[in-house]
């Protein structure tokens, strides 16, 4: 692959080729950066591990070191909450994840530990829950396409938060890149679409950046694969969703 990467970065090299952000292609959206992470006092992440999924410890640290960097730097990890899951049952867990019945499909004595630990949690738009699982599904129908990740926001009036998935099989299994690489990267994204970037619609294709160099770039094409020769890996966001979230803060 080091190879194929020298040959881009030469090919491009010799025709001059500067790469152009991607076509907003009619997918042209706006979001609001998130003023409650954005501006939070404390962020409380809770990881929640089913059936033994975990990031790599340097991958998830790279991932607070970003996230402090556009926040605060009072981030609070909680110890982790591991569940354990009929593998047939976990997809419709996550997407049911934010219902008052989720834990109807816990073992008892995981549901009471469960219950216990995120009672004493806060539970505010500044709460992150990340969860790690060994399968991930576009939607609740197991033929679906597996997905890296997902992050949604659940406000009911009683218990607002944050929630990102993370699909550790297909983030493992990434082509090209490690593990780590690969997590540093699914870590941030995720992270990113919730913090409500790229925001703007000059840069926002279907809530993902068309900047090649920007970690909220969609998916690798052979374009970002050679932005990766002249930029590095795309671990951060780029100038213009910096500049959003930065804008976002309250001085
Ligand atoms: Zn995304
Ligand atoms: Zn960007």
């Amino acid at each position: 692959m080091k190879n194929i990467i020298t040959l881009l970065a030469a090919v491009l090299l010799f025709a001059g080729c500067k790469l152009d952000p991607k076509p907003l292609d009619g997918g042209a959206a706006s979001q609001q950066v998130s003023s409650a992470l954005v501006n939070a006092e404390q962020i409380d992440i809770v990881p929640v591990s089913i059936n033994g999924a975990k990031p790599p410890q340097e991958a998830f640290a790279f991932s607070m070191k970003i996230l402090k960097k556009y926040t605060t730097d009072n981030i609070v990890v909680h110890p982790t909450i591991s569940l354990t899951l009929d593998p047939a049952q976990i997809n419709d867990f996550i997407y049911d994840y934010a219902q008052s019945d989720r834990l109807e499909r816990l073992k008892p004595e995981e549901a009471a530990a469960f219950r216990e630990a995120t009672e004493k949690l806060p539970k505010d738009e500044a709460t992150i829950v990340m969860i790690y699982t060994p399968v991930l599904h576009h939607n609740r129908s197991s033929s679906s396409r597996l997905m890296r990740g997902l992050a949604f926001y659940y406000r009911p009036d009683w218990q607002p938060f944050n929630v990102v998935v993370y699909n550790q099989s297909k983030i493992n299994n990434a082509p090209v890149i490690s593990k780590t690489q690969a997590w540093k990267i699914v870590l941030t994204h995720e992270l990113g679409h919730r913090l409500g970037v790229p925001a703007r619609r000059s840069h926002n294709s279907h809530n993902h950046c068309t900047s090649r160099e920007c970690v909220m770039y969609a998916a690798p094409d052979w374009q970002a694969v050679a932005s990766v020769a002249f930029n590095g890996m795309p671990y951060d966001f780029c100038d213009l969703c910096k500049e959003e979230l930065e804008g976002a803060k309250r001085l």
